[in-house]
C-alpha cells in the first residue's frame, strides 16, 4: 500500500494552495489527489476579483495572505502571475450602502489599506461609462486591489509545492477516507488505498461526498456563480479600476478592452451535491438559452449605473457553481467526528482573494493543531446538525449567494 504524511483530495486553488504551504513548512510526503486536472471546477471559472477588505473582515485577513503570496510564487516559478492592480472603485447610494461602505472606508484607515474618498471628478475621468444618481453618493478608490486569472494562480501553487517536494497526482479519484477508532488511516481511491495520518479534504462543492462518512455533514450547497463579458468598446480601458456597486448588487473588471460584468439574483440557482457529475464542464449550471435571464432580470438595477449596458455587446457568458453556507463564510478545521480529518471548502465566492491565507492557516492547523488566524468565524459546526440536501437548507444559502454584500 502506498504510504503519505498528508494527503489533499481535490487540485482546485484551496488544494493546491494547501499543499505549498505544508511542503514550504517543510512537511515531507504530502500527496495531493486531483481526479481530473488541475483548476477544472470553480478554480478555471473565477472572475479572479481581489479585495484587501471587504464586509467580512475574518476573510479580509486571509485574502492578505493571498497578495504577499504573490511574489513568493512569483520567484519560486521564474513566472509572473501577472495581478492587475487596477484597484476598486466601491459605490454607495442609497442611505444604508453609504453608511456601509464609510465604515468600511475607516476600518481600510486604520487597518493601513490604501483608500481615497474620490468625487465625481475622478470618476468620469477614470470611469467616463459610470452614472451615478445621486450627486450625494459615496464612492471610494481602493488603489491596490486588482484581479488576477485564478487558473494561473492554481498552477503557480503546484509548481511551487512541487518544488518543495510535494506529489501531485492527477487522474486520482478519491471514493473514501478511512478511519479506525475515530483516527484517519487513509483513503481509498480508484488506483488503490493510500496510508496516511491526516487528510483534508478540498474537494469544492463535492466535499460532501467525502466528509458525509465519517458523520460529519458541511452545511454548504453548491450555488450558481456567474458573469457576463461585454465586447471592447471605447468607453472601455483595460486601466481602468473595477467596481463594486452595493445597491445594484453588481461587479465590473476589465476584460481585455471590454468589461466583465457579475450580477447578483433575486433566487441564486442551488444544486443538490448528489446530482452533481465529476467532471462539471459537461454540466448545465445554467440551461441553454436561459444565459440571459438573470441579465434582464437585474437590467433595471444594472442599468442605472451602466446606462450603456443596453447597447453593449454581451459575447461571453460564464456559470460556475461555489459551494455557499448560510452566513457566507468558509468552512475551515478539524472535523469533530474524525481526528486527522481536515476541511477547506465552502468558499462562497472568495475562495480565490482568501487562497493564500486558507493554506496557510491550514497548514498551521495541521502542524500544529493551532492556527494564527482567527478561525472562528468558519467553525465547521457553527450551524448545529444539517441535511445539505433538503430544500430549507438550500434556500438559506440560495439567500446567502443574494445578499451577498462584497
Ligand atoms: C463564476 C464564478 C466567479 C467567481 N469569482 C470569484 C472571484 O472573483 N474571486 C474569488 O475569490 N472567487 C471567485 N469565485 C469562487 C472561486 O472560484 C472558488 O471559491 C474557488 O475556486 C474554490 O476552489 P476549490 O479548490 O475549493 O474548489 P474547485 O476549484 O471546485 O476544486 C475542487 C477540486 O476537487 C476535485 N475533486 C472533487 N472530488 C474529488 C475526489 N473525490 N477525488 C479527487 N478529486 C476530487 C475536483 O475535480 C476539483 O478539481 C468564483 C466562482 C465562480 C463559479
Amino acid at each position: 500500500m502506498d504510504k503519505a504524511s498528508t494527503v489533499i483530495i481535490g487540485g482546485g486553488i484551496l488544494g493546491c494552495s494547501i499543499a505549498y504551504h505544508l511542503a514550504k513548512r517543510g512537511v515531507e510526503d504530502v500527496l495531493l489527489l486531483e481526479r481530473l486536472d488541475l483548476a477544472t471546477a470553480a478554480s478555471s471559472q473565477a472572475a479572479g476579483l481581489m479585495f484587501q477588505i471587504s464586509s467580512k473582515p475574518a476573510v479580509d485577513i486571509l485574502s492578505r495572505r493571498t497578495f504577499s503570496v504573490l511574489s513568493e510564487l512569483e520567484n519560486i516559478t521564474g513566472e509572473a502571475l501577472d495581478f492587475k492592480a487596477v484597484g476598486t472603485l466601491r459605490i454607495g447610494e442609497s442611505l444604508d450602502s453609504k453608511a456601509n461602505l464609510e465604515q468600511l472606508y475607516e476600518r481600510a484607515i486604520r487597518e493601513g489599506i490604501a483608500a481615497k474618498q474620490v468625487d465625481a471628478a475622478w470618476r468620469s475621468q477614470h470611469l467616463p461609462w459610470l452614472r451615478v444618481q445621486d450627486d450625494a453618493l459615496t464612492t471610494v478608490h481602493f488603489s491596490e486591489e486588482g484581479y488576477i486569472d485564478p487558473y494561473r494562480l492554481t498552477h503557480a501553487y503546484a509548481r511551487s509545492a512541487r518544488s518543495f517536494g510535494a506529489q501531485i497526482k492527477l487522474g486520482a479519484n478519491v471514493s473514501g477516507i478511512k478511519a479506525t477508532n475515530g483516527v484517519v488511516v487513509g483513503v481509498e481511491t480508484d488506483q488503490g488505498d493510500i496510508a496516511c495520518e491526516k487528510v483534508v479534504v478540498a474537494a469544492g462543492s463535492w466535499s460532501n461526498f467525502l466528509t458525509l462518512s465519517l458523520g460529519c455533514a458541511l452545511p454548504m450547497i453548491p450555488t450558481r456563480s456567474h458573469f457576463w463579458i461585454a465586447a471592447p468598446e471605447d468607453h472601455f480601458s483595460d486601466e481602468q479600476p473595477m467596481t463594486v456597486h452595493a445597491d445594484a448588487g453588481a461587479y465590473t473588471r476589465p476584460e481585455v478592452g471590454g468589461v466583465l460584468l457579475g450580477v447578483q439574483e433575486q433566487h441564486s440557482r442551488t444544486f443538490d451535491y448528489k446530482d452533481l457529475p465529476n467532471d462539471i464542464t459537461s454540466f448545465a449550471v445554467t440551461e441553454e438559452g436561459s444565459e440571459w435571464d438573470a441579465l434582464i432580470e437585474a437590467e433595471q438595477r444594472v442599468s442605472g449605473f451602466f446606462p450603456k449596458l443596453e447597447g453593449a455587446r454581451f459575447e461571453s457568458y460564464m456559470a460556475g457553481l461555489s459551494a455557499y453556507t448560510p452566513d457566507g463564510h468558509f468552512l475551515l478545521g478539524e472535523t469533530q467526528a474524525v481526528n486527522g480529518a481536515f476541511v477547506a471548502a465552502g468558499c462562497c465566492g472568495s475562495g480565490v482573494m482568501a487562497s493564500g491565507g486558507i493554506g496557510d492557516a491550514l497548514a498551521e492547523l495541521i502542524i500544529d493543531s493551532k492556527s494564527s488566524y482567527d478561525l472562528s468565524a468558519f467553525d465547521l459546526n457553527r450551524f448545529g446538525q444539517v441535511d445539505p440536501s433538503s430544500e430549507e437548507f438550500q434556500l438559506l444559502c440560495a439567500q446567502a449567494r443574494a445578499k451577498k454584500a462584497k
